[in-house]
């Protein structure tokens, strides 16, 4: 097979708002939960005479993922129909944005975005009763951002690390959950291949529920075309599906064009100047927004955390949160060391402990002074360690803890003399090795003496005792 063939991916991702009314009518906006069509109103159910309002909140969101991405905000917006027939689609045409959508341009993830606009949700079938199909308006009317990528994607990997990385932003800015099993947000790709400066037929693949399926789909359908080219046959211009249990595209229908859809204006809908909106005001949006993964990863670099660290720390609410704030903590927040040590902590034995399935309720207070504790050499690692788990999902002070079950590192020297005696008198074969010239005897006779004092001494500072004590009598 020939790799002379340049592969060009564009993706279009619809994610549903988090929302608390549909786009355009005063119902729930809750499609995952509740009874089939318990969410439901004459006009998400397209009843003649019905009028649609706009959801302001659905629209400043959209607005906000634009301040997010840098995309230029349309001062004259509209919405238009796009008129299809289905049964999820009571209406027979969907209420969409067609020449002036909220947003242009912009970039995320290293790729260029093409435009973003606001429209509504299909109702959702379900063909599984015996051939009967039932229809749930739950979801019909639900807000959904629309974004479109230029086509300037070149590999499966990058488009599924896109898919992530947008995830990541609508989770931040709390505009939606983004949770691909769920549907709430769904990758389609356009996917072409061609061995000259042109761009070869696209098909676009969709049913993508996860981030696995946009990376082996994308994988599956570059070999495909190429197959097809080398063979002198032609790529057809189509919709496709991707069968996840046999991991291939398949023919859905031959693609429509936007000719098919005869988009226009929707008359019952006012035209909207986002100029003369409060909520859409540009300056307001853009203090709305919080810091985002770029920016954090940014901080965190400069604070020494590893990347990798960093990474666990963005993408995992519970440890990231709680790391978030100790970074805001009064003097805690300038401490280099403990912040490292912290991320360490926390994206190793706290997470392992999370995906366990504990609760991981201690507070940043408690956990900060573990830290410190540590640093200070007030406890080994090996008590830290138990300690942090211990009192993961409980808010118990780690100072009191230590103190009460005598815990606290022992680096008073006087104190720990006649425990090394009496491990020396009892290891005598191990001094004897250690004076033939086996060094590293001297890490079993460490052992020992932490055995002695309950894991509570300084295990750097025996070694050193310890030492200075053979060298004293070295035969
Ligand atoms: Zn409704």
């Amino acid at each position: 097979m020939s790799t002379s063939y340049t592969t060009t991916i564009g993706l279009e991702v619809h994610a549903e708002l988090s929302t608390a009314s549909k786009m355009f009518c005063g119902c729930k906006n809750d499609p995952h939960n509740g009874e089939p069509n318990s969410y439901i109103c004459p006009v998400c159910l397209a009843h003649p005479g019905t009028l649609p309002v706009a959801n302001e909140e659905a629209i400043s969101k959209v607005l906000l993922f634009g301040k997010a991405v840098k995309a230029k905000q349309a001062v004259f917006s509209e919405f238009d129909r796009k008129n299809y027939f289905y049964p999820d689609i009571p209406k027979a045409y969907q209420i969409s944005q067609y020449a002036f959508p909220f947003l242009t341009g912009g970039q995320l993830f290293g790729v260029e975005l093409t435009r973003v606009h606001l429209e509504e949700d299909t109702a959702r079938s379900q063909h599984d009763h015996d051939g009967v199909s039932l229809v749930d308006f739950n979801r019909a009317g639900v807000p959904l951002m629309e974004l479109v990528t230029e086509p300037v994607i070149h590999d499966a990997r990058t488009a599924g690390d896109f898919a992530r990385e947008l995830q990541l932003l609508l989770q931040t800015l709390n505009i939606s959950g983004a949770q691909m099993e769920r549907g709430e947000m769904r990758v389609e790709a356009n996917i072409s291949v061609s061995k000259t400066d042109e761009l070869g037929t696209k098909v676009e693949v969709k049913n993508l529920n996860s981030f696995r399926s946009v990376e082996s789909a994308i994988e599956y359908e570059v070999k495909r075309q190429i197959s097809i080219l080398e063979a002198g046959e032609v790529v057809t211009q189509e919709t496709r599906g991707w069968d996840e249990v046999k991991l291939k595209t398949y023919t859905q229908r031959i693609k429509e064009t936007a000719k098919d859809y005869r988009y226009f204006p929707d008359p019952d809908l006012p035209k909207i100047d986002t100029s003369k909106h409060n909520s859409f005001n540009t300056s307001r949006l853009n203090e709305m927004l919080p810091t985002l993964p770029n920016e954090i990863r940014l901080n965190y670099k400069n604070i020494g955390i590893p990347s990798n660290q960093i990474e666990q720390l963005i993408t995992t609410k519970s440890i990231g949160t709680f790391f978030a704030e100790l970074v805001k903590f009064p003097d805690f927040g300038t401490n280099v060391e403990a912040l490292k040590l912290s991320a360490n902590y926390l994206t190793s034995d706290v997470l392992a402990e999370v995906a366990k399935g504990r609760k991981f309720t201690l507070s940043n207070k408690h956990f900060a002074t573990l830290i410190l504790m540590l640093l200070g050499s007030k406890i080994n690692s090996r008590v830290a360690k138990d300690i942090l788990i211990e009192i993961l999902d409980k808010d118990a002070d780690p100072a009191v803890l230590a103190k009460d079950r005598g815990l606290l590192q022992s680096s008073d020297p006087s104190a720990l003399a006649p425990v090394i005696e009496a491990v020396i008198v009892e290891y005598e074969l191990a001094v004897a090795e250690y004076y033939a010239g086996k060094e590293a005897t001297i890490q079993f006779l460490v052992g020992q003496c932490m055995k002695q004092t309950r894991g509570t001494a300084n295990p750097s500072l025996l070694a050193e005792l310890i030492k200075t004590r053979l060298n004293k009598t070295r035969p």
